[in-house]
């Protein structure tokens, strides 16, 4: 299947390249002025997060290190299950760091949350969250996040990192799937 065949499978694109490039410049900005002076570790939220912690890390002035967690609440459908799995942990450790989470979405907000107080309890500096989308309408837990992308309706949507069923992730944007990719 050539790239420009996934077009079919698409509703609406939600957001550009462009649209993405610009919010990224403005999140980097704030991030290196939060933490001029200080340590940081990106963790980045395996497999979504990918498109994120390489366009945003490569924006920061700041010296950063990186290291990656693997979690699932998901299965290959659409719906959070709410039980979240350590598929594979970070090597780092955290105690007295500065940790920013680099995440794709925060749909339900379970996952995140679920997250952000099981790296707390590792005893680092801090822990706040940077994520590229988030979907308001669909919260089921509180999550703070300090640097935000875009706020998006409460549909499914694709690319920037996002999969279905581990397809359209590299899509240099962000949509909505045409019904017939489900199914319908
Ligand atoms: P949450 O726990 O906030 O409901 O979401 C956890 C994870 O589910 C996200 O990090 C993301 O990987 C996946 N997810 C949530 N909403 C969407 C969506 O609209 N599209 C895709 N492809 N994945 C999503
Ligand atoms: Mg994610
Ligand atoms: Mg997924």
């Amino acid at each position: 299947m050539d790239q420009s065949d996934v077009g079919s499978d698409l509703a609406e694109v939600l957001l550009t390249e462009e649209q993405l490039s610009k919010k990224l410049d403005e999140m980097a900005a704030q991030i290196d002025a939060d933490y001029a002076g200080k340590d940081l570790l990106l963790v980045g939220v395996l497999k979504g997060a990918v498109m994120v912690m390489a366009d945003l890390s490569r924006r920061l002035h700041h010296p950063v290190q990186m290291d990656w967690m693997a979690v699932s609440s998901y299965g290959s459908g659409t719906k959070s299950s709410g039980v979240v799995r350590i598929l594979m942990d970070l090597r780092a450790d955290l105690t007295g760091r500065n940790v920013l989470i680099v995440e794709d979405i925060i749909d339900s907000g379970l996952t995140l949350s679920w997250l952000v107080s099981n790296l707390r309890s590792r005893g680092p500096e801090s822990v706040e969250i940077a994520s590229m989308l988030r979907k308001p309408d669909a919260a089921q837990a509180d999550v703070d996040v300090k640097y935000l992308g875009y706020d998006i309706p409460n549909e499914f949507v694709v690319g920037y990192g996002l999969d279905y069923a581990e397809n359209y992730r590299n899509l240099p944007f962000v949509a909505t799937l045409a019904p017939h990719v489900y199914g319908g």
